[in-house]
């Protein structure tokens, strides 16, 4: 080719070259968040994970999901994230927490429910329990979640104003439920003082971004019946939720099949309570009937093995709920009873306590285990059109975790390696309805130095508090 020809088409492509990104920039759509270059493991309906991928955010929604080479022609970031060489995977969801008893955390282990919650529990919450405590715990559990890739929780305690307010605050999502129970609590003495609390509650955080209130009745046989009959008539009249536990002990069970005459789960259907808005918490001991009823009824089940396992309660029948395809998820239940908020530990210990308890290494497989923290468990909490996913237009709910971590190599199985061997120390950047509130490691809602000193003092307070029988030794 002659020198003159040569010049000319090294010319050319100069200018083609240095033209196309002036010309792919002016078509780009602005948004606000682009994060690239991992592996996204989508959790949609076709269970897609993409190479190379990339997810866009804008307003706090996901508007894109796809190869990253494609997306970055179509839009243009005021924020980047590179997750190259890493997983992005929509957030986990806690199904169930007490979020502030981080602060009784460790206080007494290795007991049953009954002894565990009448002789410490209850006495330690009686003299413990302010708005300054739960505010203080809440943040010390916020703070734990973040790091571990939690975005979403769904809990049960007092004072859940003010759990609302610092969950807020800090740009975690929550389904947050104020507890009704027929004896005097913290926050509210009689029951209609409860109700009273839940009604402004609800009101006050309805349509709030990330808060769904809730009101949560704390189980069939601390409740009466009249009381969760109204409890039913207010969820229908303002649709908040309704946050419970359910035939979490044989106690539970024999006790009220004694006084209802039915086990339950049957008692609470026949009384008209159970609904699509009902998310119960453990459910050890549903019969197979029961089973049916949770179905058609569309009943959000949340299973908690590390708490059932802890506190000896027994083991919920999760092979067959997932087999009838129940909107069943996964929590840590309060940090007293696990001790941590860890989903990855709660997601690892549920496939393998099935397998164990049911002699079928085939029982919960590694990508049921996660679709139950995930979208599953979306559907458990009644959010699955909001999160749960990686998919458009849903809320930009999103975790970045490692995947080259020395417990994580070789990978061979993206689902095996999530739930067998990540850990929650693999997760990076965590990003709530478009924001960022953790990024590389660093909590950036929450001061973790101020949230360690605070909880400590709360411990000194509570040890004081406790009779010299029941005070824990160091
Ligand atoms: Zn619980």
């Amino acid at each position: 080719m002659p020198r003159r020809f040569r010049n000319l088409i090294a010319l050319l492509l100069m200018t083609l070259t240095a033209s196309a990104p002036i010309v792919s920039a002016q078509r780009r759509e602005s948004v606000d968040l682009f994060v690239r270059g991992g592996t996204v493991v989508t959790m949609d309906a076709t269970r897609r994970v993409i190479d190379d991928g990339a997810v866009i955010v804008k307003g706090g929604r996901i508007i894109a999901v796809g190869k990253r080479a494609e997306l970055e022609a179509k839009y243009a970031a005021r924020e980047t994230i590179d997750a190259t060489g890493k997983m992005i995977i929509p957030g986990l969801i806690n199904g169930h927490t007490h979020i502030p008893m981080t602060l009784f955390r460790g206080l007494a282990d290795d007991l049953d429910l009954n002894e565990w919650l009448t002789k410490y529990i209850f006495p330690a919450e009686a003299k413990n329990v302010t708005e300054d405590f739960v505010r203080a715990g809440t943040q010390l559990g916020l703070a734990e979640m973040i790091r571990g890739g939690t975005t979403t929780y769904c809990d049960m305690y007092y004072f859940e104003d003010a759990i609302a307010d610092e969950t807020a605050k800090a740009g975690v999502r929550g389904v947050l439920g104020e507890t009704v129970i027929d004896f005097p609590v913290a926050d509210n003495k009689t029951n209609a003082e409860a109700m009273a609390y839940t009604e402004r509650f609800v009101q006050k955080w309805k349509g709030h971004a990330l808060i769904t209130p809730a009101i949560a009745p704390h189980a069939p046989y601390t409740v009466s019946e009249e009381h969760l009959k109204a409890i039913h008539a207010f969820s229908e009249r303002t649709g908040a939720p309704v946050v419970t536990h359910i035939a979490e002990t044989r106690k539970e069970v024999e006790d009220i099949t004694k006084s209802k005459g039915a086990p339950p789960v049957t008692y609470l259907a026949r009384i008209g309570f159970l609904t699509n808005r009902v998310i119960a918490a453990h459910m050890v001991f549903p019969n197979a009937d029961e089973l049916a009823t949770l179905k058609r009824l569309g009943v959000g089940i949340v299973h908690n093995p590390q708490s059932n396992m802890k506190l000896a309660s027994g083991v919920a029948p999760v092979p067959q709920m997932l087999a009838a395809d129940l909107p069943l998820g996964l929590g840590t239940d309060g940090a007293a009873s696990n001790n941590d908020l860890d989903m990855w530990e709660e997601m690892d210990t549920a496939a393998k306590l099935h397998k164990l308890f049911s002699n079928d290494p085939k029982a919960v497989n590694a990508q049921e285990a996660f679709e139950m923290a995930t979208i599953r468990g979306a559907r458990a909490v009644h959010l699955e059109r909001e999160i749960g996913s990686i998919e458009k237009d849903k809320r930009a709910d999103l975790v970045i975790v490692d995947m080259d971590d020395l417990n994580q190599v070789p990978l061979y199985n993206i689902y095996s390696d999530l739930v067998y061997a990540t850990k929650a120390s693999d997760v990076r950047t965590v990003i709530i309805e478009g924001r960022l509130v953790m990024r590389d490691r660093r909590l950036l809602t929450l001061n973790e130095s101020d949230i360690k000193t605070r909880a400590r003092a709360f411990r000194e307070k509570i040890v004081q508090s406790l009779a010299p029988s029941s005070a824990p030794k160091r």
